[in-house]
């Protein structure tokens, strides 16, 4: 039998590398067209370790996993998702409450703000995250308006100027398009929300 550990690994792997060509096709917009394969590299390296991984505490598996993030995705998404995991590893307890996920989920939203110089608004991944921790601190939070809100903060990256990573680059012209990261976290919320609910 698989346990809940082994199911959310495997779904949140299972969806990152298979939006490898959205997420490639987003930063070709924006970007340089890597996000998808840098946050592809990461997620196989974390499957094939996922039976190792799943039989560890929650807290050691998210660390390692961070680990490998830094060390496997690169650009600016590696360490900024490494510090996201690594935090709630360090955060959360073996058999986390409600409450341990709210506080363990601002800790590491504010460890990536403090990793990339940057905070709300800036079009990032901090973007879908934000309101992701907004919603789950709702009391009576659902899985449902957990997912709605990844997915509707996601969208709401598409006519904000990006004044962080490479899209600032661009200015004015980063206005238009959906912020690779902020897809990236969508999917990797929704993919927890699913694998926790047991519907993925
Ligand atoms: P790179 O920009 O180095 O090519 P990726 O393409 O893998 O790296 O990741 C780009 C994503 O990283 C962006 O879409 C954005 O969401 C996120 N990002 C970049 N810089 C920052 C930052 N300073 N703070 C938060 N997120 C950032
Ligand atoms: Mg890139």
């Amino acid at each position: 039998m698989p346990t809940q550990l082994d199911k959310l690994i495997n779904t949140v792997c299972a969806r990152i590398i298979a939006a490898e060509p959205e997420l490639t096709q987003l930063d070709s917009e924006i970007g340089d067209a890597d996000h998808g394969v840098n946050m592809k590299r990461g997620f196989e390296a974390i499957l094939v370790d996922s039976s190792s991984l799943a039989a560890q505490p929650l807290p050691d598996a998210l660390k390692a996993a961070g680990m490998t993030l830094v060390m496997k995705v690169g650009g600016a998404s590696g360490p900024l998702y490494g510090t996201l995991f690594m935090t709630l590893g360090k955060e959360l307890p073996p058999e986390p409450s409600h409450d341990d996920v709210v506080r363990a989920f601002a800790a590491a939203i504010d460890a990536v703000k403090a990793r990339g110089k940057s905070d709300f608004g800036a079009k990032t991944m901090l973007d879908v995250l934000g309101p992701v921790l907004a919603a789950i601190s709702r009391p009576g939070a659902t899985f449902d308006a957990v997912r709605a809100a990844a997915a509707a903060s996601a969208e709401e990256t598409i006519p904000m100027l990006a004044t962080k990573g490479r899209a600032s680059f661009l200015g004015e012209r980063s206005i238009g398009h959906m912020d690779p990261g902020a897809r990236s976290s969508q999917i990797l919320i929704t993919a927890v929300c699913d694998a926790l609910e047991g519907t993925s």
